[in-house]
């Protein structure tokens, strides 16, 4: 299962030999800092008395290769939206900006609206590339991570 894998001792963590991206099947990975490194859990013995709570647990670490465009899409993408950000700016000038007039204040939203659509625009093209996964899906969609909740590994920390 993990044979497409390297174990790196001193981090004690897998490695993806494949060096294609596994979010946009594109590109090749360049770094491997840039993969995305998730946490697996495995349930070994519990033990569970009513005044005697034990819990042994196997814990792993895998990667998932991801190239420098990967990245910065998913980075983008667990940001806050910049349609919401653009609203607190707006609310912003049209407190401020009747201070300075009427004639600066039409200007002022006039040219806000512009700037609206053009980010708008900018922001949609950006958030649906031809094909990309997400984060999430690029990791559910993993064979090995598939695998891996087959023979009984979870993401989250087993608690007693
Ligand atoms: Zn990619």
């Amino acid at each position: 299962m993990l044979s497409k894998y390297n174990y790196n001792e001193s981090l004690k963590r897998f490695e993806p030999k494949e060096k294609r991206c596994s979010y946009c099947f594109q590109n090749e990975s360049e770094n491997i800092n840039n993969y995305d490194f998730i946490k697996l859990y495995r349930v070994k013995d519990r033990t569970n008395f009513v005044i005697y709570r034990s819990l042994k647990y196997e814990e792993m670490e895998i990667g998932i290769s991801r190239c420098n465009t990967c990245v910065e899409f998913h980075e983008e993408d667990s940001r806050k939206s910049p349609i919401l950000k653009y609203a607190a700016y707006l609310l912003i000038l049209i407190f401020v900006l009747p201070a300075f007039g009427v004639k600066v204040f039409i200007a002022g939203i006039s040219l806000s609206i512009v700037l609206f659509f053009v980010l708008h625009k900018y922001a949609t093209k950006k958030n649906n590339p031809k094909e990309r996964l997400t984060l999430k899906q690029g990791i559910t969609s993993n064979e090995t991570i598939q695998d891996l909740f087959i023979s009984g590994w979870i993401f989250d920390k087993p608690s007693a």
